[in-house]
């Protein structure tokens, strides 16, 4: 299997190309078709499994399919993830896949000034990549608004739970469109974590690998 059979359009087949990826891992190959479909996903991965193309590279393809006719100015793909580390990663693959798109995206984490954050959510962004405390931070302050989601990531379900981000992610999920894509990852499914999956996802496809 290659990406290019897997109907990876152009302009990210070349930065997959340019990185040297010709062939999906098992994720890959079993989520992006279904996630290019808009269907919700519940993964069971581990990190190391190429889980972060399996989610970013259907919402920067479904994005540049809806981009001509989008408004620039919201917000239309939220990834959030537990730490600082793991944001950084999953924009720097983003920033990747998108180097031969227009599509426009952010990260946001604690322990730095928001200004500098802030900014970049003010020109204007198409995707989001976050931790649930700065988020929930900006939201309240009114400087980020998560009305135009149409792709949502829960990244590392199980270690938002272990560090204790339940009730950040309590109060962020009433805030997201009903009706969006969302797709869950977690390496582990604990029954708490089976719980929380069944709050946010619709008729999900299960992919374990
Ligand atoms: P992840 O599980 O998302 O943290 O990815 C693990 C590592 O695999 C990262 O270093 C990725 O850059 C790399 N990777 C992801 N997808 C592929 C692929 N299709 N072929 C080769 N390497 C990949």
């Amino acid at each position: 299997m290659t990406f290019k059979e897997l109907s990876i359009v152009e302009p990210i087949l070349k930065a997959l190309n340019k990185k040297g990826y010709k062939n999906p891992t098992l994720i890959q190959e079993k989520a992006i078709p279904l996630a290019l479909l808009g269907k919700d996903i519940l993964g069971i991965a581990q990190t190391g499994t190429g889980k972060t193309a399996a989610f970013t590279i259907p919402i920067i393809q479904q994005l540049i399919k809806k981009n001509s006719n989008s408004n620039k100015k919201t917000i239309k793909a939220l990834i959030l993830t537990p730490t600082r580390e793991l944001a950084l990663q999953i924009n720097e693959c983003i920033t990747e896949y998108c180097q031969y798109t227009n599509i426009k995206h952010s990260v946001i984490f604690g322990g730095i000034k928001q200004k500098q954050q802030t900014d970049q959510l003010d020109a204007g962004i198409d995707i989001l990549v976050a931790t649930p405390g700065r988020l929930l931070d900006l939201m309240s302050q009114k400087l980020v608004n998560l009305n135009s989601i149409q792709h949502f990531v829960l990244d590392e379900a199980d270690r938002m739970l272990d560090m204790g981000f339940i009730h950040d992610i309590k109060q962020i999920l009433p805030e997201l469109p009903k009706q969006r894509q969302t797709l869950f990852f977690s390496a582990t499914m604990p029954n708490d974590i089976v719980t929380l999956s069944h709050t946010m996802l619709l008729q999900p496809n299960i992919i374990e690998v």
